[in-house]
């Protein structure tokens, strides 16, 4: 199979592009390079450039040459989004259109999307199944959403299928320590705490003590970027196999808390990590838990790394490594 792949050089696209080429899958990664690393991308073909670029699209996707499109570039940073509201709708909007124009301009006819939890805002309920009302809070999700809108319409009207996968807290890293999540800056929980484990980072700030939760600090859903990966593979068979568009959430359905997430990481480095409160972060709910009972039912997708302490191993083994191997 030919996939392109847009953003293949950031946390998630390049533990994509890896198991791809693992499958024996031929990839094609374009990434603009603004927050991702060209050494990421362990495999394929990698292509310098930005989806502004509708000449470069129109080239790319020659008639024939790709049977699906992976799309992973975007910006994800929520406070961002509501400060730099214009800049998330042209990239995670704007830029989007034009790489669905240029795969309707070549006959690609499959899509798989990269999408959030952020698109439900603030939960009437959890765990959070596809029914759940999609209202999002922030630009991010809005603009998240607004492309999963313009995929059942682009379905209906040009037949394009599309899965629209909802992320919830992507963690982890390659089991075999050639890729992790390198956001410069990290705002990430559990590789700042990592960091914080590590000696690169003084202290973990706890966002916000006072929440309606067992131990009153916000609740996730951690989901393993190996199994993200999964459900993709299980996505593309699906729309390979002639399945029709889909939308799917994806988490393990088991909620943590970030002093849990504190203590398993204390657990498994065997660290002191020092923790300092801070008020909460604007827009961040209680608790964001996924059902992912229906892909795990369309899909098969069977989680392979649920349990914390290993989600958090992985990403410890990483931080090693790029901290200049500090035991
Ligand atoms: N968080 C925190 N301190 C930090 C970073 C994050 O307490 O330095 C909390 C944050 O408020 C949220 C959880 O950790 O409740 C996960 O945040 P993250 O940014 O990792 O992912 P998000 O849930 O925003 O997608």
């Amino acid at each position: 199979m030919n996939i392109f792949i847009v953003g293949g050089a950031g946390y998630i696209g390049s533990h994509m592009v890896k198991r791809l080429g693992q499958l024996g899958c031929a990839v094609t990664t374009l990434d603009n390079l603004s927050s991702g690393h060209r050494d990421a991308v362990l495999c394929g073909e990698f292509l310098h450039g930005d989806l502004a670029d509708t000449a470069l699209l129109a080239n790319l996707l020659q008639p024939g040459r790709f049977d699906a499109v992976m799309h992973f570039a975007s910006f994800i940073q929520v406070g961002e989004s509501v400060q730099q509201p214009a800049k998330y709708y042209a990239n995670n909007v704007t830029n989007t259109l034009h790489l669905l124009d240029a795969m309707r301009a070549a006959g690609v006819q499959r899509f798989i999307f990269s999408s959030t939890a952020a698109t439900f805002g603030e939960p009437q309920y959890t765990p959070i199944d596809e029914r759940h009302p999609q209202a999002p809070i922030n630009p991010y999700g809005r603009s998240k959403l607004m492309i999963e809108q313009v995929l059942e319409d682009y379905d209906r009207a040009y037949g394009l299928k599309s899965v629209c996968l909802r992320y919830f807290n992507a963690a982890g890293a390659d089991p075999q320590g050639e890729l992790g999540e390198r956001h410069d800056p990290e705002t990430h929980l559990i590789p700042l705490v990592l960091q914080a484990a590590s000696g690169r980072r003084a202290d973990i700030a706890v966002f916000g003590r006072d929440y309606d939760t067992p131990d009153g600090t916000c609740i996730r859903d951690y989901i393993h970027i190996n199994d993200l990966c999964e459900a993709h593979w299980l996505a593309l068979q699906s729309l390979m196999q002639g399945a029709g568009s889909q939308r799917y959430n994806l988490g393990n359905g088991a909620g943590f808390s970030v002093q849990e997430v504190i203590e398993a990481a204390q657990r498994v480095t065997g660290k002191p990590i020092a923790v300092r409160d801070a008020p909460r972060r604007d827009g961040d709910p209680a608790r964001l838990v996924a059902d992912a009972t229906l892909a795990r039912q369309q899909l098969g997708w069977a989680p392979q790394f649920p349990d914390l302490e290993t989600i958090v191993a992985h990403a410890w083994g990483w931080e090693q490594k790029t901290s200049g191997g500090k035991p």
